[in-house]
């Protein structure tokens, strides 16, 4: 079965518009879609074997938004179920080196396109994208000996699917629950985002998931035992530098290594000074809110504006690129359950507003007295409002309102420094509330 496009490395980063689009699969506007990856003995698969349940694209209707699902089994001596998930984010990688598809995000949340071109040229059936992702897994994962796909498209099939897929991905998360940053001595780090944002890295923890949701420590390590030099690898901790943030010497060596220069330190549990680069991949956004001084939180698929008046994609693109920026952490939902979760701003006392589906999921890890308290897309839509709930339910940061109003500074004068010709003005972990701000020019 001869692939009609081209498959390689060099379609990564394509990416196809909705007027290009030949179909849709999975995205925001469907609400069953997912992908797995599941360890099985090897007399279970059939090898080489692609299945498509439910309509081919040559059966879909051009312009259409459908369920999608993406089932891989794998089979192979050294293959441990450690493994899957791991696996798992490689689909990700192989379904982007076919020329005219397009695969975003991981888990319950992927994205597809096919374009125009590529089905006019001929792909008119997955089959053809189940036989690149074979050949891809076999070629870059040696340790896979048998490996069959199945592509689903009949919306209850999808709806099982995910549910299922659901209790797994739960269950690894679990999993990485039960452990924490201080009873290890060695973190992980994946460098698979780097084709799209080069100088960026995750690095993975017990208490800290990578930010696409997919990679959590046990993955990290079975990855990096079986294939130490390839995207993911281990990271001695090193010395803590800095608790409450989570500062690692070893983490620091390699944030320099590892992102070309570009970032010299992470703070792992905080948005503010030096917080964890972000690539595009992540699940949520937490955002500094600073009229409120608190934190905000969306994720992807969030649809209308967030409090800030801005839409997830306008703080994404903020957000993304593999620069570390201030105030901004592409983050996992399941990092919001960590007992460490932006411990270093306050964690849950500085939480002012999330979307109500992420609030619902998530319930069970807010702390009882601030539930009411964090408010969501139905309490506040804008600053103003969100200002007045706060106060109204006493949420935590208005506590840090009153201090700042407190401080009263008349007048503050910035005499220049240096040369003549400019000044420079540093105003370090400052909170300043001003009436007014005159600047004169000083003769
Ligand atoms: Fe790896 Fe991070 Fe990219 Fe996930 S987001 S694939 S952990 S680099
Ligand atoms: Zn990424």
């Amino acid at each position: 079965m001869k692939i009609p496009v081209d498959v390689s490395v060099v379609h990564e980063g394509e990416r196809i518009r909705k007027e290009d689009m030949y179909v849709e699969l999975g995205g925001p506007k469907v609400s069953s879609k997912g992908e797995l990856v599941r360890v099985r003995k090897p007399g279970e698969i059939r090898d080489g074997n692609v299945e498509v349940e439910g309509p081919d694209f040559d059966k879909l209707k051009e312009g259409g938004r459908y369920p999608f699902a993406i089932f891989v089994e794998v089979a192979g001596k050294n293959v441990e179920e450690d493994l899957e998930a791991v696996i798992e984010r490689r689909i990700h990688d192989y379904c982007n080196y076919v020329e005219g598809f397009m695969h975003l995000n991981q888990r319950y949340d992927i994205w597809c396109r096919l374009s125009k071109k590529s089905y006019e040229r001929g792909f008119n059936t997955l089959k053809y994208l189940g036989q690149a992702l074979i050949t891809l897994f076999k070629a870059e994962l040696p340790i896979i000996e048998k490996i069959q796909v199945t592509f689903i498209t009949d919306e209850k099939k999808v709806e099982a699917f995910v549910n299922d897929a659901r209790k797994i991905y739960e269950a690894r998360d679990a999993r990485a629950r039960a452990l924490s940053e201080e009873e290890v001595d060695t973190f992980y780090g994946c460098v698979l985002c780097q084709s799209f944002a080069p100088t960026h890295f995750c690095v993975i923890t017990p208490d800290r998931i990578s930010l696409c949701g997919s990679i959590n420590w046990f993955d990290g390590r079975a990855a990096a035992r079986v294939d130490p030099k390839g995207p993911n690898f281990a990271i001695p901790k090193g010395e803590l530098i800095d608790e409450v943030n989570g500062e690692y010497s070893g983490v620091n060596k390699v944030v320099k290594e590892r992102s070309q220069g570009e970032t010299e330190r992470f703070y792992l549990h905080s948005i503010f000074n030096f917080p964890h680069t972000s690539c595009g991949c992540f699940e949520s956004i937490a955002f500094y809110i600073p009229e409120v001084d608190g934190v905000g939180v969306v994720h992807r698929d969030y649809i209308g504006e967030t409090v800030l008046g801005v839409p997830f994609s306008t703080l994404a693109t903020q957000t993304g690129g593999g620069k570390q920026v201030e105030g901004f952490l592409g983050m996992a939902i399941e990092y919001m359950r960590s007992p460490k979760f932006l411990q270093a701003d306050g964690g849950w006392n500085r939480m002012v507003w999330l979307p109500k589906s992420v609030k619902e999921r998530v319930i069970d890890d807010i702390p009882a007295e601030l539930r009411d308290k964090i408010a969501t897309e139905e309490d506040a839509t804008d600053i103003a409002a969100l200002k007045g709930f706060l106060k109204e339910r006493g949420h935590p940061v208005v506590e840090r309102w009153r201090e700042v109003e407190a401080v009263e500074v008349p007048e503050l004068e910035v005499m220049p420094v240096g040369a003549p010709g400019g000044i420079k003005i540093i105003l370090q972990n400052a909170k300043i509330h001003a009436e007014k701000v005159i600047i004169k020019k000083i003769k």
